[in-house]
């Protein structure tokens, strides 16, 4: 590589880099009558312009109020929100540069499409040309085209909730929030709509932050993730991070379905767990500390009983379309399975894992 290269490179990785939002140490406690629920503590974030970012939590782990202190409907207690750079707690949140879209649609009954997707462009007060170049451009980048005259009811689910993205994105915000957005829509309508909006991100360019409880529609849009439990955040990466090189118990339970046990890390390299010692690849622990292992179901080796690591009954068996999901005994342990092999209900199976496929794990409070 030249050095004219090499600059370049580093060039387009700064511009990739420039940060639209941050937010720096932010609590948020709401008093309730039973006392105080922490919705964020200590939450440390940056978010990239023209990034696709997941927020991915269980129901009530401080998902939504995240997306409110960015959007300016709550403010945190203590902490800060900056926007390039810029701190914007005094800023209200029609002044801010962003835009909400719901799981609720909130299109105005009473307008048609149209009028919908002009609203914010009216407020604004911009010539009645532009108005229209731009809720036509809308229009046609929703799949809509021709939809002006249409009332809101007359449209589907799946069909309102673009309109509302349309009326968000016609706005030109530099970030556009996202609560749950497509959680009111049926499966196949849902995964329609996630390529769809990762299309139309792709193409303006827009910060997305997206807010959801489904870790396949996590893992299918984002860019980055960013995991979320009790307030706190747990991990943040790439969908492969995540997936792959989960943080702790708590991450690799959440994103897949993982077998998560006690374990013993007698030393480096060595772990135990299902009363045996296992080699592994993971070092730096103190000696014969506790850890949590995890195992993903695809990643056992089904052998003869006697020639296993482990000796399991198999409990039941569900043809998955790609696989069997299994569910074995072993010891008084239940292990879930993924293979492609079939193992009859009630017969003896050995089981031998990998020391890749052993992931240890700091215990987390
Ligand atoms: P999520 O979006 O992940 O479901 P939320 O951010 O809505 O979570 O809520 C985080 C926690 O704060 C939850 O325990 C929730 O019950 C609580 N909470 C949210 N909003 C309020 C409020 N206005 N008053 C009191 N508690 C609230």
């Amino acid at each position: 590589m030249s050095d004219r290269q090499r600059e370049v490179k580093v060039m387009a990785s700064e511009i990739k880099r420039e940060t639209v939002v941050s937010i720096k140490d932010a609590y948020l406690r709401y008093a309730s009558e039973k006392g105080s629920v922490t919705a964020l503590e200590n939450v440390n974030l940056e978010i990239e312009k023209g990034e696709f970012i997941c927020v991915l939590g269980p129901s009530g782990c401080g998902k939504s109020t995240l997306l409110k202190i960015i959007a300016g409907f709550e403010f945190a207690d203590d902490g800060k929100v900056l926007f390039q750079g810029k701190d914007i707690n005094d800023i209200p949140p029609y002044e801010r540069p962003v835009n909400t879209v719901f799981q609720k649609y909130a299109l105005f009954p009473h307008m048609n499409i149209y009028e919908n997707i002009a609203f914010g462009l009216r407020i604004k007060k911009l010539p009645k040309e532009e108005i229209d170049r731009k809720v036509k451009e809308m229009l046609k980048l929703v799949a809509l085209e021709g939809y002006e005259n249409r009332k809101v009811d007359s449209l589907s689910g799946g069909q309102q909730q673009r309109i509302a993205i349309a009326r968000a994105l016609v706005n030109e915000p530099k970030v556009l929030l996202l609560d749950e957005p497509l959680g009111a829509l049926d499966l196949k309508l849902r995964q329609e709509m996630q390529i769809e909006l990762k299309r139309m991100q792709q193409k303006l360019g827009i910060t997305f932050i997206f807010v959801t409880h489904d870790q396949e529609e996590a893992l299918t849009m984002s860019d980055t993730i960013v995991v979320m439990n009790k307030g706190l955040i747990q991990q943040k990466g790439t969908p492969e991070d995540i997936y792959n090189e989960p943080a702790n118990a708590f991450v690799a339970d959440f994103i897949g379905e993982s077998n998560i046990l006690d374990g013993v890390m007698v030393e480096d390299f060595k772990v135990i767990f299902a009363d045996r010692e296992f080699e592994c690849v993971d070092k730096g622990f103190e000696p014969n500390e506790e850890i949590d292992v995890v195992i993903r179901p695809e990643d056992f080796k089904i052998v003869k009983a006697e020639e296993g690591m482990l000796k399991g009954t198999v409990k039941s068996v569900i043809f998955k379309g790609v696989h069997y999901e299994m569910v074995v005994e072993e010891n008084n342990r239940t292990w879930i399975l993924h293979n492609i092999k079939f193992a009859e209900v009630d017969s003896e199976i050995g089981l031998d894992i990998y020391p890749e496929d052993i992931h240890i794990m700091k215990k987390v409070r």
